[in-house]
């Protein structure tokens, strides 16, 4: 699938056609990292990194004591991918890739959602349970593990 940040600078592609899995989380974390209602992550098997001369990277500590790598494009702010050093999957921001099929995205953190859930979609009131993936937001984006 095609990646690119708002401005454009920076674009890649996904290892697959489409993601292992799709999370749209409404945790407060992810409200203020997007800045937004929410945060989306598709989750993909680990891939070298598009051209780190055009990113830059914000680094926090998690709860679980690793430390969660979030690259943006230098040039217009995008937050595009979060990383952790020795996880084998990785974290692309949903909005900044093409052809996504949203219908498929589970939802969770739905009690503080800001915006109606859509019918008939996999939602979770917190966590999503799912031990494959980890079982939260912040677990995606962490070794054996939100924003
Ligand atoms: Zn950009
Ligand atoms: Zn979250």
């Amino acid at each position: 699938m095609n990646a690119s940040c708002q401005c454009g600078s920076v674009q890649f592609k996904t290892p697959l056609e489409k993601p292992l899995a799709l999370y749209i989380c409404h945790c407060h974390a992810c409200q203020r990292q997007s800045s937004s209602a929410f945060g989306t992550s598709a989750i993909f098997p680990r891939f070298p990194l598009p051209d780190q001369d055009l990113l830059s990277c914000y680094s926090r500590p998690t709860a679980n004591g690793q430390t969660l790598y979030c690259y943006f494009c230098k040039n217009c702010g995008t937050r595009l991918i979060h990383t952790t050093p020795n996880k084998n999957i990785v974290s692309v921001k949903g909005g900044c890739i093409d052809g996504l099929d949203w219908k498929t995205a589970i939802h969770i953190w739905t009690k503080s959602a800001m915006v109606p859930i859509p019918e008939g979609s996999e939602t979770y009131s917190e966590d999503s349970g799912h031990t494959d993936y980890g079982r939260t937001q912040e677990a995606l984006d962490q070794p054996s593990g939100c924003f």
